[in-house]
């Protein structure tokens, strides 16, 4: 039962994260509490915790850490309000972070939206230095960025190798993906230099335009419900309200095991192919439709593919 004193401190320490961090490993010990702050300012890679112990009369301690980084709920309120790029003028970057204002993280952490706004890296790194004031920011929440300009990023990962995992099947020395009556939809290029680039077209029964990536760059068109892409640029998210959809993410694979961590049913020691390799895992659908390229699977028009390794082939799926 816990009764007695409470005492809630509002600081940020350098902790290993891992095992051992938590209630009951405080980082000072069980049984005693500190006045004042502790070890203000630490930070383990971008891991920045936020603690609130309390302290039992029984003499233990419990605490728990919050990260700095907002809740993803939090971060979908704040990108949205902004539409997809950083607000500061003539900026428009979608490669966006978070940054508290009001209060500052460091006067009390908090992940209250009304008190946040989304930046780009460069203008995070401004605002948390006093470029902008809290009416600036305030006003930057309530006009969001200029919708003159519609949103665009590019992917880097150029390889001369990419495995591609689209829909629950992966596809190797095999450029074209899916080509839907006649129109190529998911597919790669090959560059002069011999480098792959993602294509995506989006189908949509909704009639009216959606984001494309072309040569991995991609392209937004204002009528977005969501664009998610961190400013590491190695993932892309974007969502429309009727259900019309894609992502794509790089990740490095050194062995069958990672491999087998992202999809554990894959057959990846009969594929013959060379590690390290860069994974390039595609999901899309068609909201409204049976088209779908999910985790799980692809389902299209009533028929359903799963765990198939293309190797050497022109085009994986071809509906006419
Ligand atoms: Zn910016």
């Amino acid at each position: 039962m816990a009764r007695g004193l409470t005492i809630r401190h509002f600081s940020r320490q350098r902790i290993a994260p891992g095992p051992g961090v938590g209630a009951s490993h405080p980082p000072w010990g069980a049984g005693r509490v500190r006045s004042g702050p502790l070890a203000r300012g630490g930070v383990d890679g971008d891991r920045i915790y936020e603690m609130d112990y309390t302290y039992n009369n029984g003499g233990s301690l419990e605490g728990f850490f919050m990260h700095r980084d907002p809740p993803s709920s939090v971060k979908k309120i704040l990108r949205k309000e902004v539409g997809f790029g950083c607000p500061v003028t003539d900026c428009g970057c979608p490669y966006l972070e978070w940054h508290h204002f009001d209060p500052a993280w460091h006067v009390r952490n908090h992940h209250e939206p009304k008190g946040m706004i989304a930046l780009c890296r460069e203008h995070h790194i401004q605002a948390d230095h006093g470029a902008f004031t809290t009416e600036q920011l305030r006003h930057f929440k309530k006009c969001g960025r200029s919708s003159s300009k519609t949103i665009e990023g590019k992917f880097n990962w150029m390889r001369n190798r990419l495995l591609l995992a689209v829909g629950g099947n992966f596809y190797y020395e095999t450029l074209g993906v899916f080509k839907f009556q006649g129109r190529e939809i998911i597919w790669l290029e090959r560059s002069t230099d011999g480098y792959l680039t993602v294509n995506i077209n989006m189908l949509t029964t909704s009639g009216l335009p959606r984001a494309r990536m072309i040569n991995n760059q991609w392209y937004g068109t204002n009528l977005e419900d969501d664009i998610e892409c961190p400013p590491s640029a190695k993932r892309i998210k974007v969502r429309y309200s009727n259900g019309d959809h894609f992502s794509l993410e790089f990740t490095e694979a050194n062995s069958e095991s990672d491999i087998l961590k992202s999809f554990p049913e894959a057959s990846v020691g009969r594929w013959d192919i060379p590690f390290p390799i860069t994974l390039a895992a595609i999901s899309y659908s068609v909201g409204g439709t049976n088209i779908s390229f999910g985790s799980r699977g692809t389902t299209i028009e009533g028929l359903s593919i799963v765990g198939v390794f293309m190797k050497n082939c022109g085009w994986g799926i071809v509906v006419n």
